[in-house]
């Protein structure tokens, strides 16, 4: 029996697919081919679909242009986008609910409604080079000046820092009762003393790349900063957790796709007289796979149930790591397998599992690589035991 999921879940889940299947799947080679981009008129296309389906910023609240949605009907859509490469699944915007919670009229006016309209673009500077799963080693700074705030430091890895018109700056407050907090901060694009310093090539092939950006004496308002001073830490682990969990998500997509192109392979192909889906080694393969899915979505739907649900949010936030933990090592276990299944073709480009294969390795780096994960675990459940964790 499939996992219980509401009619409406079901109902946009299979929307979701079509759209995938119909719209995104076709372009993923041409992606590949061109630097990650498809034709403006594609562009276009892709999007409108995205937003006829609802998907802009589902986790905003629906007052101001977002989908109001429940935490298992995001997994549920991100898991289906999760099955296409070439990051052809970002094709809407994902303003999340702390954000709103968090902004000033203001803010919301200014960035927040036109991020979830899909009219703006941001992206987080938070890693710098000599402080990534740490975040508290950030030497960025953020010094008080009249009504203003001037922000220094250099940010590694902005993801869509080409795309974006506005960047969320995390450093930590100079000077002050507040010195050493964490702030977070909006600022434009092109505003004066934004250095980008150079443009990486990374192991994937997207058309968001991931600049890294110096920040010399960057004016902004105190106005464009978000929350309090020393909010920021907080607001950067409620970013982590839903991205963590969506992570979860996006690995069950990529997984499926895997097995699903896998087993169309090895059914056509014959070796040695017979077809390579009879050989039992293969047949393994492929059953390992399915059971670390199946393992993978349950916990997905699970800790995304939990939350929808009231969840403490000390326990979801241990859940949401072992969502990532187990689904990113997952989904690169099984796309190595399927490039074994697709033998030389696997290791070609334009071959689904090849692509997969390099793009899903950063699942388990960015948003806290496994390590990170685990020592979240492990302090979960040294403080809490095992059975608030796990039931
Ligand atoms: C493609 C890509 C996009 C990204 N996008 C963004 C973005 O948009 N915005 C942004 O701010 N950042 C972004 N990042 C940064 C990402 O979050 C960091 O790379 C990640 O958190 C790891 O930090 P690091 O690279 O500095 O590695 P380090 O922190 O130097 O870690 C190196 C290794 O040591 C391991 N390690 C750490 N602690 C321990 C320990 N206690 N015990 C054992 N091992 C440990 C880590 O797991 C890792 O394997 C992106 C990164 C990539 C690759």
């Amino acid at each position: 029996m499939p996992y219980p999921l509401s009619p409406e879940i079901r109902a946009l889940q299979s929307a979701v697919r079509r759209w995938v299947d119909e719209d995104l799947i076709p372009w993923e080679v041409h992606a590949e081919m061109n630097n990650g981009e498809v034709p403006a008129d594609v562009l276009a296309m892709q999007k409108k679909g995205a937003r006829d389906l609802g998907l802009n910023s589902m986790d905003a609240p629906k007052e101001l242009g977002g989908g109001g949605a429940s935490m298992l009907l995001q997994a549920v859509v991100q898991e289906q986008t999760g099955r296409v490469t070439n990051a052809l699944g970002w094709r809407f915007s994902n303003v999340q609910r702390w954000m709103t919670d968090a902004c000033s009229a203001h803010q919301i006016e200014t960035w927040v409604k036109p991020l979830i309209a899909d009219t703006r673009h941001e992206c987080y500077a938070i890693t710098e080079a000599g402080a990534g799963s740490d975040v508290d080693a950030i030497e960025a700074t953020a010094r008080r000046d009249g009504d203003s705030y001037i922000l220094n430091g250099e940010k590694w890895h902005v993801t869509s820092g080409n795309l974006a018109d506005v960047i969320v700056f995390q450093g930590k407050i100079a000077d002050g009762a507040n010195a050493g907090a964490h702030c977070l901060f909006f600022v434009d694009a092109g505003t004066p003393g934004i250095e980008h310093v150079r443009t990486p090539a990374y192991s994937h092939t997207f058309a968001a790349h991931h600049p890294i950006y110096r920040f010399n004496d960057v004016r902004v308002p105190v106005a464009n900063r978000i929350g309090a001073e020393g909010d920021g830490m907080g607001f950067t682990h409620d970013w982590f957790r839903f991205e963590r969990l969506m992570i979860g998500a996006r690995c069950c997509g990529a997984a499926e796709r895997l097995i699903d192109e896998a087993i169309a392979f090895a059914k056509q192909r014959t070796l040695f007289g017979e077809k390579l889906a009879d050989k039992q080694a293969v047949q393994f393969m492929l059953a390992d796979s399915l059971t670390e899915l199946w393992a993978a979505r349950l916990m997905v739907y699970q800790t995304a149930a939990a939350i929808d649900a009231g969840e403490d949010v000390k326990i979801s936030h241990a859940q949401s790591s072992m969502v990532k933990l187990y689904a990113s090592e997952m989904a690169n276990r099984v796309a190595d397998r399927a490039v074994q299944i697709f033998g030389g073709r696997g290791y070609m480009r334009e071959n689904v599992a090849e692509r997969f294969y390099r793009e899903l390795r950063v699942e388990r780096i960015w948003e806290g690589a496994s390590e990170i994960q685990r020592m979240i675990i492990a302090n979960g459940l040294m403080k809490r035991g095992q059975s608030s964790l796990v039931g």
